[in-house]
């Protein structure tokens, strides 16, 4: 029998799936989530076996890719069975996880023997006074703890995820490059996005371009630009000092990459969206849950709905709210 493959109606072929297993997270971080957030009821959210038979679907549809995020995925129970069932599925390459690293002084090891190759943890600074006040919940020490719990456990070419705030973090990046060099992490600097309605600062006010947060590198080390890519929206440098970390820039304002994009992602609800910054989406738990048993019909629902897949994303640093949805409701 011939691969099958999902293919969009611009040509691209797709073949990651990002997945949040849970809205939920026991971080409230400024630039994610409101204050008061709410979270939704326990029936809108897909079950652990739903998800496992989406992922069983786009992996028979030609997935090589998973990353299971949220909200913050450690703290869904069962996340560690999960991730043992879904990193068996013949043909998937890689199943990798997004998280907060709150939860992995104990559990970076079950995840490892779980199967999870790889993992991105967000840290966004290293005051532990400010940490609490960007997370309004986090305790540093907690997540360095975890940092090194994954390292212990096996885990490599881990990667930091820093999304940099004009006059919050931005006078910390460099303090985040060496912390990333001693421990041996790629690290990478996010442009914040105008996903849901925040009141807690002005998104327009704290932007911090790619290019300021390279230049602020460059006063501390020797950058190298390289031509390496993971297929995903990251541009990659090297520094002189120290060649072995990768540094990512992902710049969604200053950097279009929606020509090639890959991916597509699904919400706790199962709605499955085309486009981080759009709205086109396709409920893939109706479809699971008005013919259960039935992966054909799974398959041919998320056929179908790479045909919604737009061509490209339209943030604009302002702050108009340009997707209504948080990005802990859309699997960062
Ligand atoms: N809770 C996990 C974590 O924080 O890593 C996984 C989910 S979180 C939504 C995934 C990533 O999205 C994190 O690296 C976070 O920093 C990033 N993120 C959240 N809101 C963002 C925004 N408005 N703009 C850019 N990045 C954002
Ligand atoms: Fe939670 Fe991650 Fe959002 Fe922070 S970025 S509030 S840790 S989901």
């Amino acid at each position: 029998m011939s691969e099958r493959i999902l293919i969009d109606g611009f040509s691209r072929r797709v073949d990651y799936l990002r997945m949040s297993v849970t809205d939920r997270c026991d971080f409230r971080c400024v630039y994610c989530m409101a204050e008061d957030m709410q979270f939704l009821p326990r029936q809108r959210v897909l079950t652990l076996e739903e998800i496992y038979q989406v992922a069983e679907s786009f992996v028979a549809l030609g997935t090589r890719k998973i990353r299971l995020t949220g909200g913050e995925p450690l703290i869904r129970k069962g996340v560690v069975q999960l991730c043992e069932k879904i990193a068996a599925l013949p043909g998937l390459r890689e199943l990798c996880m997004t998280t907060n690293g709150s939860q992995l002084a104990k559990l970076a090891r079950p995840l490892f023997e779980a199967g999870v190759k790889r993992l991105n943890i967000s840290l966004d600074c290293l005051d532990p006074q400010r940490f609490r006040e960007l997370t309004r919940t986090g305790d540093l020490a907690q997540v360095i703890k975890g940092i090194d719990a994954a390292n212990h456990a096996g885990f490599r070419n881990t990667k930091l995820n820093c999304v940099v705030m004009k006059g919050r973090n931005d006078h910390e990046i460099n303090d985040l490059v060496s912390f990333a060099i001693e421990r041996n992490l790629d690290i990478s600097f996010i442009e914040e996005m105008p996903l849901g309605v925040i009141n807690e600062h002005s998104r327009a006010e704290s932007f911090f371009s790619s290019s300021q947060v390279r230049d602020r590198i460059a006063e501390r080390y020797t950058l190298i630009e390289s031509a390496e890519s993971t297929q995903g929206p990251s541009r990659y440098w090297r520094l002189a000092e120290a060649p072995q970390i990768r540094l990512g820039f992902i710049s969604p304002h200053s950097h279009n990459f929606c020509g090639t994009c890959n991916r597509v992602r699904l919400t706790v609800e199962g709605r499955l969206l085309l486009c981080l910054g759009n709205e086109h989406s396709a409920d893939l738990k109706a479809v699971l849950r008005s013919h259960p048993g039935q992966p054909e019909r799974l398959e041919k629902a998320i056929i179908e709905a790479m045909k919604l897949k737009p061509y490209r994303h339209s943030f604009e640093v302002n702050d108009e709210v340009q997707v209504v949805r948080f990005m802990n409701m859309t699997g960062g």
